[in-house]
């Protein structure tokens, strides 16, 4: 079967997770892609991510999941511990139960591995051109299309396009400056990262998905690439005193922050001479998407705590939903009216649950000794089916 491409292309602003499987899920539904990324190289600093089954639905639907299990590491429990004392509270099961609950895995893998997966497709694509070191100027909904000036070094071009998708990113610049939408608002947390060789942390370590819960502070921890590196991210209450967005981090500071926690964790937290520190910001998930034809995609639209693990996630989810409603759209502001409905509910959702685990992973003595005694008392099979919700996603295009 042979069908002509829209005449106009759909430009998508921003080449991150969210960005990138946009466009592969707008080559699917038949555009060709304008892909712009400010960036002169796409490179992820060291850290890792979660990627849950609802987003490894996505990514398998576009044939991605091979490369991706590849790269990965597949816990087999996400083990939740006191940082008082060291002891278990509590495990939700990964590996093959989730495997077999949700039909797909819950892996764990470098960024730059999977932005590499992303990549890789969208070199293939030939629908996608990618430009990299742009920066974008003025934008103009006329409506009957858009019109978009884009600078590289090599000189100014002009876009039409039949939309525009701001993918950009919890500072996104098309929500706030071509859509007039709020700036990000800091949540007064921040993170610490840093990766480590594999051999330097006990093997136990190397088959879980760690999480300790501590007053004002959690720290979370994985296997990343393949296995061969370790993945460390503290999260802490603490106000943000630097303009920087992310910088390296005091290494003594963090490590006196964590000096009461268990000899066992703090002896691998001691192992990194380099941590990174990021500001954890969010976006109101309530906030305009779509107007006319311009919407916002991923963390530009609502960035939200890594509480949930599911920022990233979010964003897949967004860029199959948006693939499935503009395909064969004869009207593109009514299908971005459509996924903003479809998906604003959702986005808002599981952003209200990283909120709430906020404040349940950082309680204090004595209401941590509340919420101790019913992970203790949760089974296995329940910590799980009470994740449903979100890793149990599916849509229709996907399903
Ligand atoms: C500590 C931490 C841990 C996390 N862990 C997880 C996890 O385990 N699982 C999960 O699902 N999520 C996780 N997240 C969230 C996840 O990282 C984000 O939600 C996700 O990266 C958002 O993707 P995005 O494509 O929307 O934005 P970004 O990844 O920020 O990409 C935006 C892109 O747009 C580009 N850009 C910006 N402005 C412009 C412009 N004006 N013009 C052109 N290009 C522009 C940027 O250079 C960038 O390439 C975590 C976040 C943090 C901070």
């Amino acid at each position: 079967m042979t069908h002509s491409l829209p005449a106009q292309p759909v430009a998508v602003v921003g080449a991150g997770i969210g960005g990138l499987t946009a466009a592969l899920c707008l080559a699917r539904a038949g555009y060709r892609v304008e892909l712009i990324e400010r960036t002169e190289r796409l490179a992820e600093v060291g850290a890792g991510l979660q990627l849950s089954p609802n987003a490894l639905r996505v990514l398998a639907g576009l044939g991605l999941l091979p490369e991706l299990e590849a790269k990965a590491a597949e816990p087999a429990t996400v083990r939740i511990r006191s940082a008082r004392n060291g002891r278990d509270l509590a495990r939700v099961p990964l590996g093959p139960v989730a495997r077999e609950r949700y039909g797909l895995p819950y892996l764990v893998l470098h960024r730059a591995d999977l932005q590499k997966v992303l990549l890789d497709a969208v070199s293939n694509t030939p629908a996608i051109t990618l430009t990299l070191g742009a920066s974008l100027g003025e934008v103009t909904d006329t409506g009957t299309g858009i019109e978009a000036g884009i600078t590289t070094a090599s000189g100014a071009r002009r876009i039409s396009a039949c939309a525009l998708i701001g993918a950009d990113g919890v500072r996104s610049e098309v929500r706030q400056r071509v859509m007039k939408g709020p700036e990000a608002r800091f949540s007064g947390r921040t993170a610490y990262r840093a990766t480590l060789p594999a051999s330097a942390v006990p093997d136990v370590l190397m088959t879980e998905t760690g999480l300790w819960l501590g007053p004002k502070a959690h720290l979370v921890h994985y296997p990343v690439r393949s296995g061969r590196e370790f993945n460390l991210v503290a999260l802490v209450e603490e106000n943000w005193d630097a303009d920087g967005w992310s910088e390296p981090a005091d290494r003594d500071a963090l490590l006196s922050r964590f000096a009461d926690w268990p000899a066992e964790i703090r002896a691998v937290m001691d192992i990194p001479d380099l941590w990174l520190r990021w500001a954890l910001c969010a976006v109101d998930a309530g906030t305009p998407w779509a107007k006319g034809r311009i919407a916002l995609l991923g963390d530009a639209a609502h960035a939200m705590l890594p509480f949930a693990a599911q920022g990233a996630a979010m964003a897949i989810e967004d860029a199959a939903v948006l693939g499935r409603l503009m395909q064969g759209a004869k009207d593109v502001p009514a299908a971005l009216a459509a996924y903003q409905r479809q998906r604003q509910p959702r986005a808002a959702h599981v952003q209200e649950a990283a909120s709430a685990n906020a404040t349940i992973y950082h309680m204090s003595w004595p209401a941590c000794l509340a919420r101790d005694a019913v992970l203790k008392a949760s089974s296995p099979e329940r910590l799980l089916k009470r994740m449903d919700w979100i890793y149990g996603w599916r849509d229709s295009s996907t399903a």
